[in-house]
């Protein structure tokens, strides 16, 4: 199908797209790399009045990496992070999911604010933004606040974001250098989404325990979320393969996915644990 009819606007500074996006009074809609909008249009699954491009506006085009972590603008492509060398030491789990997403020219397109906003409980960055506890700033006409991504997403493709709003930038905490780190994805083609993911780390005490675990799942529910049952048990423990084993039924045990068209219930619970599982061997090794 064609999309409906919209105006269409490409402003070259922030200010404008902000005034932009204010004027459609909730019938505007941000576009950027048009991955997921241009098909929900042509299924008519959205219908904003007016589209307003974000591809002129390069303030919202760059990583920066200093003692605060990594900010990534919303502008910010997957195919940018793949290619930027310096990601591989300031944020190697964000590196691992995000090739994971899709195929060669989706990344070439596809955002960082892109994904964020349309908040698929399947897609990498989502889940990274939460077991990282990852920071996303917004924007309006009034201002700027910060969101949690803990905060950020209500649900499947809802967020906590106004109408009025865009995302600027999300910051990821600095990542410690010799952080042990896991992400597992299971897809049943490469570059589908995910039918389960988890993202993990954990640093190492001197006497080789575990602290500050952190363990999110991807697509095993209505959103990203962290399972701190998993992560209590980590914090103190060896991670060696009793504690792992343990890990793996506590994931289990601690998602509710509903049955859908691509599995059960059951399957994908028992899926999730064995992610988790996966991701803290790859992390122990
Ligand atoms: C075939 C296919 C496979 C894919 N597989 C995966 C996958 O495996 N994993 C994955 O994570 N993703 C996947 N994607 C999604 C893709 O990677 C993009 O992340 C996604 O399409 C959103 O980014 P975008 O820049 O294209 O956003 P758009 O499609 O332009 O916009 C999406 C939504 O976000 C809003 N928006 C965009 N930017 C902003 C902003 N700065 N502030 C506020 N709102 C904003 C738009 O208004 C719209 O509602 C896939 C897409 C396709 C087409």
């Amino acid at each position: 199908m064609k999309s409906p009819a919209f105006d269409y606007a490409c402003p070259t500074t922030l200010a404008d797209a902000l005034l932009l996006l204010a004027s459609g009074k909730g019938e505007a809609r941000a576009l950027a790399g048009g991955q997921s909008l241009v098909p929900m249009l042509a299924f008519r699954l959205a219908a904003p009045a007016l589209l307003v491009d974000l591809n002129r506006l390069p303030e919202l085009r760059s990583i920066a990496i200093g003692s605060d972590g990594v900010r990534l603008g919303a502008m910010v492509r997957w195919r940018q992070i793949e290619d930027d060398a310096r990601l591989a030491s300031a944020h190697p789990l964000l590196v691992a999911a995000v090739k994971h997403i899709a195929h060669y020219q989706i990344r070439n397109r596809g955002t960082v604010g892109g994904s964020l906003a349309h908040a698929d409980p399947a897609a990498e960055l989502p889940g990274i933004a939460v077991t990282c506890e990852a920071e996303i700033t917004a924007m309006g006409t009034a201002g700027r606040r910060s969101i949690k991504a803990g905060d950020f997403f209500l649900g499947p493709l809802t967020t906590a974001l106004r109408p009025e709003e865009l995302i600027i930038e999300v910051r990821l905490p600095p990542w410690p250098a010799r952080r042990r780190w896991g992400f597992e994805e299971f897809a049943r083609r490469r570059g589908d989404f995910a039918m389960a993911a988890a993202a993990l780390y954990y640093d190492l005490e001197p006497g080789g325990r575990a602290s500050n675990a952190h363990v999110g799942v991807i697509g095993v529910g209505d959103r990203p979320q962290r399972l701190m049952q998993v992560e209590a048990m980590l914090n103190g423990s060896r991670i060696a393969a009793d504690t792992i084993a343990a890990a793996e039924r506590a994931a289990a045990a601690a998602v509710n996915p509903a049955d859908d068209i691509h599995a059960t219930a059951a399957y994908r619970r028992a899926l999730v644990g064995t992610m988790v599982e996966r991701a803290l061997r790859r992390a122990a090794a």
